[in-house]
């Protein structure tokens, strides 16, 4: 690990100030990093793929790990609120139930402890070429993808290129599809973000980057709206070890059904398929007005995975992300 200056502000303008004003440096590996519940940052320095200057510790500020409101008024989650909080928060499991299915469904409960929802949306790319320290891949300022034609069972099928990341967060796309904002805090004020147009995708913005987050820049809130659709939701995660791991391919959703059982509002975001959390508005807009039957959710999946293009190992996540879609659908259309 590179050496690091560590500072620990108690106020989120302290905080973005620090950022603001450490040492410059000429390599986005290089910059300024605000610290959290260290689960994904302090592996990324250990391996030198991340080498920032200075740590901005924000765990002393206070209020940043409220949870408040409920299914009727919205709920708004500080960015330090931990995943184990997440997961076992009454009213969040009552009204937002995915966003406490997803949070559960990260790693392990020690790593829920400590990891926050704001690292968990700003963690970064977990392909192993990125990974792997002697690796200088597109990502990391080199020329070149290696997952492109190298071991790609884990990259990208849809949204991918130049580089073939996947997105690794598992709230992410249930909080897209849930319809949530960010409140991003920097030196030059408060902005507010719908979560869907925070990430980039590696051909949009800068290859070195995976959302529009600033250097100097700080979550400090996810809303989430109240809607006819958050009380039957739910996320689905396939992963390849059991006992935890990144999702494989995950499937988020929500419907809001008539009392004859036809779906009014469908919202559908897949994980683990794309550089981006993807969202599906051609599958979601074939439900709207029908009932749920066998022959409708076969033309959803089919809709949802229309535009995949797998590399050479990892056509299997088609008809896996089909399946978890047509399984997330049938459970909550069953839901009393
Ligand atoms: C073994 C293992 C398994 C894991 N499995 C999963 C999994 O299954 N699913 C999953 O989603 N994740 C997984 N993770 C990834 C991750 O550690 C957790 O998701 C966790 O939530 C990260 O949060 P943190 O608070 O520890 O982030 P940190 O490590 O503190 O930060 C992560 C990144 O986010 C930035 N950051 C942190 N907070 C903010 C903020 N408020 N504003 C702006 N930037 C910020 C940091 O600068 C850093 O770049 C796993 C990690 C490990 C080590």
């Amino acid at each position: 690990m590179k050496r690091f200056e560590w500072t620990a502000p108690t106020s989120v303008s302290e905080a973005v100030e620090l950022l603001r004003s450490a040492p410059s440096f000429a390599d986005p590996d290089e910059a300024p990093r605000p610290l959290a519940g260290g689960q994904d940052l302090l592996t990324t320095m250990k391996e030198y793929i991340l080498r920032p200057s200075r740590l901005v510790n924000l765990k002393a500020i206070r209020g940043l790990d409220r949870i408040q409101g409920d299914g009727k008024r919205g709920l708004r989650i500080g960015a330090l609120a931990t995943l184990a909080r997440l997961e076992e928060h009454p009213v969040v499991r009552r009204d937002f139930p995915a966003i406490a299915e997803a949070a559960r469904s990260v790693a392990s409960p020690q790593i829920r402890n400590l990891g926050t929802i704001g690292g968990n949306l700003c963690q970064r790319p977990r392909c192993w070429y990125y990974r792997l320290e002697e690796v200088v891949c597109l990502k990391k300022g080199g020329t070149q993808c290696y997952a492109a034609s190298g071991e790609n069972k884990y990259n990208a099928i849809l949204g991918g290129g130049p580089s073939y990341i996947v997105h690794p967060s598992d709230l992410a796309p249930v909080l897209i599809a849930l319809g949530a904002s960010v409140t991003i805090a920097g030196t030059e004020g408060t902005r507010t973000v719908a979560l869907e147009k925070f990430f980039t995708l590696p051909s949009e913005g800068s290859i070195r980057r995976e959302n529009i987050l600033r250097h100097d820049e700080i979550i400090t809130e996810i809303q989430v709206p109240a809607s006819r659709f958050a009380a039957r939701s739910t996320y689905l995660k396939f992963k390849e070890r059991a006992s935890f791991d990144f999702a494989l391919a995950s499937v988020a959703a929500a419907l809001e059904l008539d009392r004859d059982r036809t779906v009014r509002q469908a919202r559908l975001v897949l994980g683990g398929v794309a550089p981006i959390p993807w969202r599906v508005p051609k599958a979601e807009a074939l439900l709207v007005g029908k009932q749920i039957t066998p022959d409708l959710l076969n033309q959803v999946a089919e809709a949802a995975l229309e535009g995949a293009r797998p590399l050479a190992h990892n056509g299997y996540k088609i008809p896996l992300t089909q399946a978890l879609i047509r399984r997330a659908l049938t459970q909550l259309a069953q839901r009393a």
